[in-house]
């Protein structure tokens, strides 16, 4: 694996494995164990091409996923009052 520089901000970008957030098609879906490039000062990520792919793929099969997480979504024009 090659490090890479930051395109935003020249930090160095770690190669990990982590659960990401995709967007696709206006929906977000989540998925674990991607192997995605980390910038470890601004946290951008960059994704492998292939990798990208595959999670346009796996957006597409959304229907088969079996896991499914909650989170809470707040409200900023309730809470920032
Ligand atoms: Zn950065």
């Amino acid at each position: 694996m090659t490090t890479d520089m930051c395109e935003y901000c020249n930090g160095t970008v770690e190669e990990k494995v982590a659960q990401v957030d995709f967007k696709y098609k206006g929906h977000i879906i989540y998925v674990k164990n991607v192997p995605v490039g980390i910038c470890n000062k601004c946290g951008e990520r960059y994704f492998d091409a292939k990798v990208y792919k595959k999670l346009e793929e796996i957006a597409r099969k959304k229907d088969k996923i079996k896991n499914k997480i909650s989170f809470p979504l707040a409200n900023y024009e309730e809470l920032a009052v």
